[in-house]
């Protein structure tokens, strides 16, 4: 009805997302009259191309904002009108805002992982790391990875293009500090001087199994950091935990964005560890 905020999120395969939960939860507790729907692409029958359709029928129908997911992060980076800066310099969005009919893109991923690194590995050394995987949800932690002081940041993707392309993105905004891509044939030599080591690939999720590296060649004070949260352990979380490294699980990401998209959308405050505390009961 009138007065009820209404966002929805879109993406593939995403009908059982814990994003709508954590949202209306939290806008419940907040007082806010707010409704928050999911757009998958499967169900609908449509491509992913069909998203900006999606977006405009949307803001039509009188939509606050939509979160944006898998493949579209892109996508709409193409088609939103105006950009937030982070979301300009790191080139994918996961929020537009309806604001005065004008489509505004941001991205709150980044925001998640780097609340994430600063809640769940303080103390940790960012001298080197290594990041696996350079596609959505890597373009935002190696643009927090970077703004949180990584010294060095070493890119690898099986898809060598994506890792060449994201290095040459978060160069110039980084300028005192390393960015270079290693062909996946160097991974290994790269993970054993690593002091810690971000997994952004999709495996360990149920239809992707395994561990993207080989965790017995981490150095001991190294420090492991996972970004799949379904499940939260995953087998590099387990096998990193059980060998006594820090571990940074998907979880905190998954919380941080959802939690900054919100205040973002709403312009209230969420409790970002009320929604964790919801999150890890879901
Ligand atoms: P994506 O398809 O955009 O990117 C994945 C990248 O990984 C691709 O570039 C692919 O080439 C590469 N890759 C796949 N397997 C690889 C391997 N074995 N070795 C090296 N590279 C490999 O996917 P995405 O949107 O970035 O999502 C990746 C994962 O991150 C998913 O599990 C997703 O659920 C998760 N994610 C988590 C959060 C969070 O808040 N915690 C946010 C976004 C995405």
């Amino acid at each position: 009805g009138r007065g009820v905020i209404r966002v929805g999120l879109v993406g593939q395969g995403i009908t059982a997302s814990l994003t709508p939960p954590m949202h209306e939860a939290e806008a419940a507790a907040l007082g806010l009259a707010y409704e928050y729907r999911i757009f998958d692409l499967l169900d609908l029958g449509v491509p992913a191309e069909r998203v900006g359709r999606i977006l405009e029928e949307a803001r039509e129908s009188g939509f606050a904002a939509m979160n944006i997911t898998h493949p579209c992060k892109q996508l709409v980076f193409d088609i939103v009108e105006s950009l937030d800066d982070d979301a300009a310099r790191l080139g994918a969005v996961n929020l537009v805002v309806f604001a005065d009919g004008r489509l505004v893109g941001y991205n709150t991923d980044w925001i998640g992982y780097r609340d994430g690194l600063v809640a769940g590995l303080a103390g940790a050394s960012f001298e080197r790391v290594v990041q696996i995987g350079c596609g959505g949800a890597g373009a935002a932690t190696a643009y927090a990875l970077l703004s949180h002081g990584t010294a060095h940041l070493v890119l690898t993707d099986a898809d060598v293009d994506r890792a060449e392309e994201l290095t040459e993105r978060m160069r110039p905004h980084f300028p005192g500090q390393v960015v270079e891509t290693v062909q996946p044939g160097r991974l290994e030599a790269a993970i054993r001087t690593a002091t810690g080591v971000v997994h952004a690939t999709p495996m360990g999720m149920l239809h992707h199994p395994g561990v993207a590296f080989d965790v017995g060649l981490l150095q001991p004070a190294a420090w492991v950091s996972d970004v799949v949260y379904r499940p939260l352990e995953t087998a590099l979380v387990r096998e990193a935990t059980r060998r006594g490294h820090a571990v940074l699980d998907g979880g905190l990401m998954a919380v941080g964005q959802a939690c900054a998209s919100l205040q973002i959308i709403t312009g209230a405050n969420p409790d970002r560890a009320r929604m964790e505390r919801h999150f890890r009961a879901l």
